[in-house]
């Protein structure tokens, strides 16, 4: 709308904190914080219960390392490998979508080593499930998907899951 119109004021009519752009939206602004967590979960369970079927499910494990405490969504074990898992639901094109793939491996590396001993495990690695809030799925997130032998048809419920919750949210803020 500012783009049109000069005299629109451009900053977030709900917090007032920045301009409100549909990335700030859906995916910063704190007035929509509930209900992105509730997007977050909601792909968090659909994961939970197929994982569920074929390995042992951490649900959000507390892992200490070096003083600092991790709270990954899963860890994931069976008699081949440990898995820690995490779910982020990001606004914004496929590079950035490929950074925030590589910032949670970044942030568990060090603990999915550190479970890999402690299971006395084969091998560990962490597992970044990045979704576009506009329903997008990096080709990495489907290649982890089908390693994980997450199925087809739900890979598009995780898309949808994605783009009806950022719906949700998008006309919540504006019928506010
Ligand atoms: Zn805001």
């Amino acid at each position: 709308m500012r783009r049109a119109h000069d005299d629109i004021n451009p900053i977030c009519r709900a917090c007032s904190s920045i301009d409100e752009t549909l990335g700030h939206v859906l995916g910063q602004c704190i007035t929509t914080k509930a209900k992105r967590i509730k997007r977050h979960n909601e792909i968090v369970d659909l994961l939970k219960d197929r994982l569920a079927a074929t390995n042992r499910v951490l649900v959000e494990p507390t892992v200490e390392h070096n003083g600092e405490r991790f709270k990954p969504d899963f860890v994931i074990t069976n008699e081949e490998r440990v898995i820690v898992l995490d779910v982020t639901v990001r606004y914004k094109n496929r590079s950035f979508l490929t950074e925030a793939a590589k910032e949670k491996i970044d942030k568990y590396s060090n603990i999915s080593n550190k479970l890999k001993r402690n299971f006395n495990a084969p091998q560990a690695r962490v597992v970044p499930i990045v979704v576009g809030s506009r329903g997008a799925l990096p080709a990495a997130t489907i290649a982890e998907l089908k390693q994980l032998n997450i199925r087809k048809t739900d890979w598009l419920t995780i898309s949808l899951i994605a783009l009806k919750s950022s719906i949700e949210i998008a006309n919540a803020f504006m019928n506010n």
